[in-house]
């Protein structure tokens, strides 16, 4: 049998999957004590972990969050003797100082699994030609696509981050047909395709395209196919904390990512109250790791925002869908009294075709009052070096963000390739405030 596609676990009656579920939930409880945090933790509240009957008793232990994580670095949470340790993996530090995982051999090897599971999901199979185009390292995307792909059985090529020229050399040399990369690099590349009078139709084999690590809008993955077709672009979602890539997933039916849930117990809980939210509502989404023997975590809060999406999926999975993550409920600014997510603005302006996929947006006080500034790159193809041509488009913007978020914006079109590129994830708001983000 091979790890990519069980159909036992994948297409498992809910039923079944509850039951494996609370099994692991318990193998996962038993190891959480033998670590530090935890184990003072239970001794703390007087929990043993047989007391758990139904998934609903994992409630009577509190949250771990990002801060928790920090405050016990580096081997507070470690579950295992430090011997058994075989890797560490560091987060990407978006939201502050990055937090460590310790990875024993049982966590790397389920780790493959899902990711393999996870591509095999989106369409890739053993004879691919597997490109993955971003950063190794520290950064979870990189050998964890890596060692997944190999647990697929494709031909792997690790190209790593950056140097288009040559990641389209390779596509082209080696005849890559599956590759991943962070959303907001995948218009680069794109454009450096043009540079060299090639397209992806007719100079790549190309068919599938895995992107996550970063939230963007289901307009943006339209564009992006619209810009690499005939291939097409899946989600893909995952965080270091829960190892990275290969914790949720698109199928080919494209309509919301299921979540593994033999390996993460999944709960969507209101930020406020963190009483779970019904089926269909938007709340943050906590984690439970099922599999992991060095480093299990339970009830992490991750701050991405999501729903689960109600009804079976046409693929047969019985693994329930999360939407689109619309970002960190910390992504959220306020302005003009206004609560803001820079994904309500990236949806607009990708129904723009004028607008290139490249944006930023600054907070900044001007006199007496904060201001939303949205410099948006003109598209190459719309752009003949005359903004006066493109005011029409200006605004647009400016009324269309107006009407998604209530402020009126100050639009600055600026040419194409002008903003900064961000080495790996891209930064989308920079505030500029005199009073920082808890301006009113
Ligand atoms: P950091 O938290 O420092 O960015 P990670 O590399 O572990 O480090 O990033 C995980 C985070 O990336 C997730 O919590 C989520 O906010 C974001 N993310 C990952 N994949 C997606 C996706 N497909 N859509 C939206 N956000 C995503
Ligand atoms: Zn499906």
């Amino acid at each position: 049998m091979n790890s990519y596609w069980q159909p036992d676990i994948e297409t498992a009656a809910p039923d079944t999957l509850r039951a494996m579920q609370l099994q692991a939930l318990r193998r996962t409880l038993a190891q959480a004590a033998q670590s530090p945090y935890y184990g003072e933790l239970f001794r703390r509240l007087n929990f043993s972990p047989e007391q758990i009957r139904t998934r609903d008793d994992l409630r009577r232990l509190p949250f771990t969050t990002k801060d928790d994580l920090r405050g016990h670095f580096p081997y507070g949470f470690l579950a295992v003797p430090k011997a058994e340790t075989i890797r560490l993996h560091c987060s990407s530090g978006t939201t502050g100082n990055p937090t460590v995982i310790f990875h024993n051999r049982h966590d790397l090897d389920s780790w493959a699994n899902l990711v393999a599971r996870s591509m095999y999901c989106a369409g890739a199979r053993p004879d691919d030609v597997f490109q993955n185009i971003c950063g190794y390292g520290l950064f979870t995307g990189g050998l964890g696509f890596q060692y997944g792909a190999e647990r697929l059985g494709a031909l792997t090529i690790p190209a790593g981050a950056g140097n288009s020229r040559r990641q389209i050399k390779l596509m082209q040399e080696f005849g890559t047909t599956v590759i991943h990369a962070i959303p907001s690099y995948l218009p680069r590349l794109r454009e450096v395709f043009t540079e060299l009078g090639l397209a992806p139709a007719k100079d790549t084999r190309l068919r599938v395209i895995l992107s996550g690590a970063e939230p963007y809008t289901e307009e943006t993955r339209r564009r992006l196919e619209a810009m690499f077709a005939p291939a097409k672009v899946f989600n893909s979602f995952g965080l270091t904390e829960m190892n990275g890539p290969g914790v949720a997933f698109e199928c080919d039916c494209q309509n919301g990512l299921h979540v593994w849930e033999d390996a993460y117990l999944t709960e969507i809980v209101n930020p406020d109250t963190l009483e779970p939210v019904p089926d269909g509502e938007l709340g943050e989404l906590v984690f439970t790791s099922l599999d992991r023997q060095a480093m299990p975590i339970l009830r992490y809060r991750t701050r991405d925002l999501t729903r689960f999406l109600t009804g079976p999926c046409p693929c047969g999975r019985t693994h329930r869908r999360l939407d689109r993550i619309t970002g960190r409920s910390d992504d959220m600014f306020i302005i003009k009294g206004c609560n803001v997510f820079p994904m309500q603005i990236e949806q607009v302006l990708m129904r723009i075709p004028q607008a290139a996929s490249d944006y930023l947006i600054v907070l900044e006080t001007l006199g007496d009052n904060d201001e939303l500034i949205l410099q948006v790159e003109a598209h190459p193809e719309w752009f003949n070096g005359d903004f006066s041509k493109l005011e029409h488009v200006r605004q647009r913007i400016v009324r269309e963000i107006h009407d998604e978020v209530l402020v009126t914006p100050i639009v600055q079109l600026v040419e194409p390739g002008s903003l900064p590129r961000a080495e790996g994830k891209a930064k989308r708001v920079d505030d500029r405030r005199r009073n920082g983000k808890t301006d009113f």
